[in-house]
């Protein structure tokens, strides 16, 4: 039986006009050095800046409910 593990990085996207900065979710392809301040696609479909020394699912309340959702 095969184990599947999807692996995901916290990134923190930008706070733009009235929307606050939220916690996404990034599926990882790639070892979490080489993401290093890199802007990359979350699971919701924005782009946030990688933080690979946050684990992801953060606790907490500014995470992004859809990112929370599809990325559990
Ligand atoms: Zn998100």
């Amino acid at each position: 039986m095969m184990l599947q593990t999807t692996v995901f990085a916290a990134a923190r996207s930008r706070a733009h006009g009235p929307t606050a900065a939220l916690w996404h979710a990034v599926e990882l392809h790639r070892p979490t050095a080489e993401l290093d301040g890199a802007c990359e696609l979350t699971v919701c479909g924005s782009l946030a800046r990688v933080t690979p020394e946050q684990a992801w699912p953060l606790p907490g309340a500014d995470v992004c409910p859809v990112c929370a959702v599809l990325a559990p």
